[in-house]
């Protein structure tokens, strides 16, 4: 099903065409309206002039997430500050956040990309969606919550936590499609096993959206399985709208990018330089249909590549892979880079493991893995916990090149978030 078949099904050659169109008026737009990118054009003797095709997006400027930082509150905004009607931020680890502007059609434009994205996935007026994502200044909450009332759904802004109220709402009002983060998904996946129920039975579930965090095509089937139902990975980040960037169709091979509203760059994220189609690198993004906040080529860290073929859904975007990792979340262990969700892949992927984990460094040289494991195996014989362990390790071993150290856990003793899971704990002085 579509939401807007004409742009969704638009030639190649027309896409281009519009996204250069887009473009250009963009780059004129930033250099006339946008202080920052007035002082940035100038300091780097670019001029939007220069840009006479699509190729020639390799000239402009990339715009770093610390430039959202260094400018905040109001250095990237392009309107007057009256023409703006909703902020949101990205939390930052340290230091002031990154704020983000929306004039009231850019939040009509970034709900019509939401619906495009539910209604690919079968999502009609008769669904009743739970929104389980933060809905304070995070995007997740509000900003698919337009978009979902856009499709005529009913929408239920459960936000994050009360796990018992959010078991309430969709037995109650017969939940039908769930936004959430795949960790909590697993939580809740748990708390029906100790109850003893099966959500398979007692929910009316039909699909889940899947944003926020990373996580494998294993930790997808595992929840697809616990409450049978479709799992849609979804793309976004709050510098460009939020989700509704990118999303699964209903052949869940790579997300389609709506490439009318933005253009998708690969990058080596060493040298700045543009890949080949196909190959794995950063992903930049440029907005092309932003008013209020325009960002252009921004180094978004999201490591992933761009899938060329054709879907069989006839959609003409293009698609992005599974995102695997963020250029900064990657660790060094022993000289080898490792992504935390390389580790993932090989756990979910182990009979006898659970759903939780813990990745611990304590120094350069060691990787602690703490595993939760199944009820079962935990209650089994000493030869079946040293066989598993020796399963895992092993696995690890050969995806890693480096030896972590197990730690088997029973189920439900690790710690966790009802919001973004954190994996990684860093002991490490620098
Ligand atoms: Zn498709």
């Amino acid at each position: 099903m579509f939401w807007d078949p004409k742009i969704e099904k638009l030639s190649r050659e027309k896409l281009e065409k519009l996204q250069l169109e887009r473009l250009k008026k963009t780059l004129q737009y930033v250099f006339s309206r946008s202080p920052f990118y007035k002082k940035r054009f100038t300091e780097k003797k670019f001029r939007p002039s220069m840009v006479k095709s699509l190729d020639g997006l390799a000239r402009v400027p990339f715009t770093y997430i610390d430039d959202l930082r260094k400018n905040y509150p109001y250095g990237l905004l392009a309107v007057d500050k009256s023409e703006t009607v909703r902020l949101h931020t990205s939390s930052g680890t340290t230091g002031k956040p990154k704020a983000i502007f929306f004039t009231r059609d850019d939040i009509g434009r970034g709900a019509d990309l939401i619906a495009r994205c539910l209604v690919m996935t079968g999502v009609t007026k008769k669904d009743v969606l739970q929104n389980m994502m933060s809905y304070g200044l995070f995007t997740g909450g509000l900003v698919m919550h337009y978009g979902a009332e856009k499709v005529g759904a009913l929408v239920i802004p459960a936000g994050i936590g009360n796990t018992d109220r959010q078991l309430m709402l969709m037995q109650d009002f017969g939940t039908t499609s769930i936004h959430i983060t795949p960790s909590y998904a697993l939580y809740i996946a748990d708390v029906f096993e100790k109850k003893g129920l099966d959500p398979r039975k007692e929910l009316k579930l039909k699909r889940a959206y899947m944003g926020a965090e990373p996580h494998s095509e294993e930790t997808r089937r595992k929840i697809e399985s616990a409450f049978g139902i479709d799992v849609y990975n979804s793309y976004g980040l709050s510098e460009m709208n939020g989700p509704g960037v990118a999303f699964e169709c209903q052949y869940k091979d790579g997300m389609h990018l709506w490439e009318d509203h933005f253009i998708m760059e690969i990058i080596d994220p060493v040298t700045g330089r543009q890949l080949p189609p196909g190959q794995e690198g950063e992903l930049v993004l440029t907005t092309l249909c932003r008013v209020g906040m325009p960002i252009l080529r921004y180094r978004t860290k999201d490591i992933t590549r761009i899938i060329t073929a054709p879907c069989r859904c006839g959609r003409t975007h293009r698609r992005i892979a599974r995102i695997t990792g963020r250029s900064d979340d990657m660790f060094i262990i022993k000289g080898v880079n490792i992504f935390p969700q390389q580790i993932e892949r090989v756990l979910m992927g182990i009979k006898g493991v659970a759903r939780n984990y813990l990745i611990q460094l304590e120094s350069y040289d060691e990787l602690i893995v703490k595993v939760e494991i199944q009820k079962r195996s935990f209650d089994g014989s000493v030869d079946h916990m040293a066989g598993l362990k020796a399963e895992i390790e092993g696995k690890l071993r050969a995806e890693l090149l480096v030896r972590p150290k197990i730690e088997l856990h029973e189920p439900g003793s690790l710690p966790v978030s009802e919001g973004k899971a954190k994996r990684v704990i860093d002991n490490r002085k620098l």
